[in-house]
């Protein structure tokens, strides 16, 4: 069975709920987790139906198989409330394509659509009430699916859980962030599983990410795995460069994860018009344009921050500033995407569901 509707799917509800412990007006990102969560087990070559039950902690076998082979992957989407507190979200589908496309890739066995979007209704259901109202915060949703079949023997697990948890999140302030080009590590490769929201690619971000700090930066700019030569992603987001009047990004590739907040800032980029380029983007050619003049902003995309922009990078031991911009791209684009996002304005792209 494949098919399922949100009416059909079992709901166990929480009999103790954390929801008057919660303050709302001070959110940290991804720590405090509403009532319920979505648990759904593949056993005997089939996904059995998802059912919502109370939050809680799950227990595994040490010798369970994302433990040692790391067969894990995730996604990261929000649900919104408008001021009449009705609730969205936004190209969810995308989300559950992306979830399946990194799936594959990691033999983990796909799941079906309605498991995944009449299992996100139901628990959204559960736990409308966690979903804050003050400006700019949200509901943040993750997705994630695991081996949780047992033995040392390195290959696919024969058992899973795909679980999807929220976290009720305040507005997402980054202030002045500073970012290293990176030289020397990468976060994919051809051929590797960059594409994919592999749990993995995140792990291996984080000594780099260290080292960058420790020199005063705070994320790193990955460059392509076989040059260094060329502008890719910023920490965990896509990356965004105005030069003059045009924003470049680049291209999707094995390496780069296709964003959905990046290619939904695109479509609003060009309708608002605004040149996009999706081309390769040289470091030397970024170096070039900041000591001219021609370099006017730089800015991360993803669903948790939704533009983040960027004040300054380091290369080979320079540091270069990024001007201060009444009217900046990122703050235009910024806005249309969440008057979307929260149901402020139209949707003439259809994304708000
Ligand atoms: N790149 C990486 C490596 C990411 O983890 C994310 C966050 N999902 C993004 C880009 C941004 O993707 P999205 O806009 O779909 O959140």
């Amino acid at each position: 069975m494949t098919h399922i509707l949100e009416a059909d799917i079992s709901v166990e509800l929480t009999k103790n709920s954390k929801l008057k412990d919660i303050d709302f007006n001070n959110l940290p990102f991804g720590k405090v987790f509403s009532d319920h969560m979505l648990l759904c087990q593949y056993k005997d070559g089939a996904w059995n139906a998802p059912k919502v039950v109370p939050y809680q902690p799950i227990t595994l076998d040490p010798s369970a198989k994302i433990f040692h082979y790391g067969q894990s992957i995730f996604e990261g989407m929000k649900a919104y409330k408008d001021k009449d507190s009705n609730v969205f979200l936004f190209r969810p589908l995308e989300n559950w394509k992306r979830f399946n496309i990194s799936s594959k890739r990691l033999a983990i066995p796909e799941i079906p659509e309605a498991y995944f979007m009449e299992g996100l209704k139901a628990l959204l259901k559960a736990d409308k009430d966690w979903i804050p109202t003050a400006p700019g915060s949200a509901l943040y949703i993750r997705p994630f699916v695991f081996a949780s079949g047992n033995g040392f023997h390195a290959s696919p697990s024969d058992e899973y859980l795909f679980i999807i948890a929220t976290a009720p999140s305040g507005a997402y302030f980054s202030g002045k962030v500073t970012v290293a080009i990176e030289e020397k590590y990468s976060r994919s490769a051809n051929g590797g599983v960059g594409y994919a929201k592999a749990g993995g690619n995140y792990a291996g971000q984080f000594y780099p990410t260290q080292l960058a700090i420790e020199k005063g930066y705070n994320q790193v700019v990955w460059t392509d795995d076989t040059s260094h030569e060329y502008i890719e992603e910023a920490g965990a987001m896509n990356i965004f460069v105005r030069i003059n009047d045009t924003l470049i990004t680049a291209p999707t590739s094995d390496r780069i994860l296709d964003g959905i907040t990046r290619k939904s800032l695109i479509e609003i980029a060009k309708a608002e018009g605004i040149e996009v380029d999706v081309r390769k983007l040289k470091v030397s050619e970024l170096v070039e344009a900041a000591k001219n003049g021609s370099l006017k902003e730089m800015f991360g995309s993803g669903t948790a921050a939704v533009i983040s922009p960027i004040s300054g990078f380091g290369y080979q031991g320079t540091d270069y500033e990024l001007p201060e911009l009444e009217t900046s791209y990122a703050k235009i684009l910024k806005t249309r995407i969440t008057d979307i996002q929260y149901n402020r304005t139209e949707d003439p792209f259809g994304w708000r569901v």
